[in-house]
């Protein structure tokens, strides 16, 4: 007898949406079948009718206890495992992904660093994961970059990099590489099977423009998006473009912000390269203008959110394939820590997105925009899952795939509300209405969540080993 059958939804396969019984066996999908033609016999039987029945979530950029050092008001760390992994399973999603600093001073071990960072986590994570392995500027050098060979090979074959650093402010930690670092660091991916995700932003003009800020008096923090400008983006993204293209490395940009980044990755995509765009849900859902607002503070992360024009861009992107990945970049900052910074060095990054992220892009995308159930599926499931290798372990309702699974019930209206949430202490969504909510997850065959009940446990997280498919590794995917 199955363990688990979803009955009568409508279910989103990479071969299409239809009308299917989904039959689970452990922790395993063993068939996606016509409706009735397994019985009902199931240890557990879930009534989908009506109802769509979607790949878990796939996060790809969230920070686990982000440390916040260095900052004019003293050190602070963000939400933990427990925090981010809880609020991201009842909203729909059943992998993450964490940072590791894989470029620890004083050691060439690279690989250690990250099992050491993962060391931190058996036991205090509600979902799987796994980790970026972070290659910070100074660290970043000549010994360990031969070593990311090492990293790949072990099941983390997304390396992460920085090209502008923080504000100009005592202390602050350097973490841009320089491009000739870039260059390294690309030939080592390309020639091992990794893919490079870039933060872009040219720090030449980024600290020139906190100059111009200072001598113009624009030091309040709704300047940020004029100093985290659009030309800044432009270049860099550009500029990463340019060398993933001559050394032949898959890369993707993460939290692209600007109209002119998606460009110049639909220019590079259209070419043939395996060049990527992540968004973020954050600067899909407001604008600069949003800033001004009294604690206008709050829709802030970096880079920062932009003008209408490219949130519209962002959408658009996501619509065509230009982008392939919405995330969240969910850094649990307390609010108090959130408005705290009041000037365009001290700002905090941050937002509570990850619980929201499947529902709120199914209400904008799906219901509001007319995006299909394939695509809606794709930008948050099954291309991070590509990209990041975990497909297709993750991200299908397919025989043989994980069978997490989200049940989205297409009637269910809401007004998002902090009180249902289960993250943080502000949120920049309240009060938004929305049409569409996951009510049901299931985590390898486990189901964790069932109309308002919540059955997960920290026990059930588990790290899982990625590998990217050639496809991945030699061009654009969709
Ligand atoms: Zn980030």
């Amino acid at each position: 007898m199955l363990d688990l059958l979803i009955r009568g939804g409508q279910v989103v396969t990479p071969t299409g949406v239809g009308q299917w019984d989904v039959a689970v066996q452990g922790e395993k999908i063993v068939g996606v079948v016509l409706p009735g033609s397994l019985g009902s016999e199931a240890a557990e039987v879930i009534d989908a009718t009506g109802k769509i029945v979607a790949p878990g979530g796939v996060e790809a950029h969230t920070h686990v206890g982000f440390p916040h050092r260095d900052n004019i008001w003293g050190n602070t760390t963000t939400a933990g495992p427990e925090d981010l992994s809880l609020a991201a399973l009842w909203g729909g999603t059943t992998t993450m992904m964490d940072f590791a600093i894989a470029t620890q001073p004083g050691s060439d071990d690279v690989l250690a660093a990250v099992h050491t960072h993962a060391d931190l986590f058996p036991g205090r994570m509600y979902i799987d994961y796994s980790f970026h392995c972070s290659f910070h500027g100074p660290s970043t050098t000549t010994r360990n970059i031969p070593r990311i060979r090492e990293l790949i090979e072990a099941g983390f074959p997304s390396i992460k990099v920085y090209t502008t650093n923080h504000a100009p402010r005592p202390n602050r930690p350097i973490t841009m590489i320089s491009t000739g670092q870039l260059v390294s660091v690309m030939e080592q991916a390309a020639e091992h099977g990794g893919i490079v995700a870039i933060h872009a932003e040219d720090d030449e003009v980024v600290q020139w423009n906190y100059e111009l800020a200072r001598e113009q008096e624009e030091w309040a923090w709704y300047y940020l998006p004029k100093i985290r400008s659009n030309l800044s983006e432009d270049l860099a993204v550009r500029r990463a473009i340019i060398v993933a293209e001559h050394t032949g490395a898959a890369m993707y940009i993460v939290h692209t912000s600007a109209r002119e980044g998606v460009d110049a990755i639909a220019e590079s995509r259209a070419k043939g390269h395996p060049v990527d765009g992540e968004t973020i849900l954050l600067y899909c859902s407001f604008n600069s203008e949003n800033y001004k607002e009294h604690d206008g503070m709050k829709y802030h992360t970096y880079p920062s959110t932009k003008s209408e024009d490219s949130r519209l861009r962002l959408w658009d992107g996501l619509h065509r394939g230009d982008l392939n990945i919405l995330a969240t970049d969910a850094i649990g900052t307390s609010y108090a820590d959130k408005i705290k910074g009041r000037t365009v060095v001290d700002v905090q990054g941050g937002n509570i997105g990850i619980e929201i992220r499947m529902g709120v892009a199914y209400s904008e995308g799906v219901v509001k925009q007319g995006m299909s159930l394939e695509r809606y599926a794709a930008i948050t499931s099954t291309n991070p899952a590509k990209l990041l290798g975990f497909y297709p372990q993750k991200g299908a309702i397919a025989a043989g795939s994980d069978a997490d699974i989200v049940v989205i019930d297409p009637n269910e209206r809401r007004t998002i509300a902090m009180e249902q949430l289960h993250i943080g202490d502000y949120n920049p969504w309240e009060g938004w209405e929305v049409q569409g909510w996951p009510t049901v997850v299931t985590l390898r065959g486990k189901v964790m969540v069932k109309d308002g009940q919540f059955m997960g446990d920290t026990s059930q997280g588990r790290l899982i080993p990625r590998k990217l498919s050639s496809a991945v590794l030699k061009g654009p995917i969709s």
